[in-house]
């Protein structure tokens, strides 16, 4: 009787410890490999403000950062940038935007600069990531998609997650917010993706 339910005991933590391992230090826990994600493909028109249709000189990084303009999707991120060769305010972009709803619009091709990243533009590729509000912290949505996108990266260009850095490891802008304000999120975050790119490895043998 007590030994049965010993093993019974036994077989639950055994279970609980298993799932607990799955789970990140932030407790966000993301079942995705490093397939290609689903991208819509919105080039914006090569111009001077937003694609100045340069060729990158190879890829060493991954580049994140957050819109700053919470509750604005993808689409209108995307359709901000590819108007400034009208109203030519200011040079800006990225190679990919990823939304509230976890689409992800490419904007750039990813061999090609994009003004994102400051003196990183000509050898990283940039991913913008909309938020919902002032905390700049993304949705599960938003956060699943980003995680397969960088882990599509790494394997496509053979990076590993010491190359995924933020805006403010280039420069010192507060951006990505959350990832800046809460460093734990953004080791979790770059343990996602290492799995996710472990995953595929595993995958492919
Ligand atoms: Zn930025």
């Amino acid at each position: 009787m007590y030994a049965a339910a010993g093993i019974m005991l036994l077989v639950i933590l055994t279970a609980a410890a298993g799932i607990y391992s799955c789970v990140s230090r932030n407790g966000r826990y993301v079942d995705v490999d490093a397939s290609e994600p689903d991208l819509d493909v919105q080039l914006l028109d090569v111009n001077p403000y937003s694609r100045p249709g340069i060729q990158s000189d190879g890829i060493n990084g991954i580049v994140i950062h957050y819109t700053a303009n919470p509750g604005s999707t993808a689409q209108e991120n995307r359709d901000y940038f590819n108007g400034l060769q009208y109203s030519q305010e200011t040079e800006a972009s990225s190679n990919f935007i990823v939304g509230l709803e976890g689409e992800i619009i490419q904007c750039v091709p990813t061999w090609e600069v994009a003004y994102a990243s400051n003196e990183r533009n000509s050898d990283t590729v940039s991913i913008e990531v909309c938020h919902p509000d002032e905390t700049g912290k993304f949705t599960d949505e938003t956060y699943r998609s980003l995680v397969q996108l960088t882990a599509w990266l790494c394997v496509k260009f053979d990076l590993t997650t010491d190359d995924v850095i933020r805006h403010y490891d280039v420069t010192g802008k507060i951006c990505p917010k959350y990832f800046v304000e809460h460093e734990d999120a953004w080791e979790a975050f770059k343990e996602n993706v290492g799995d996710a790119v472990g995953k595929s490895r595993r995958e492919q043998g």
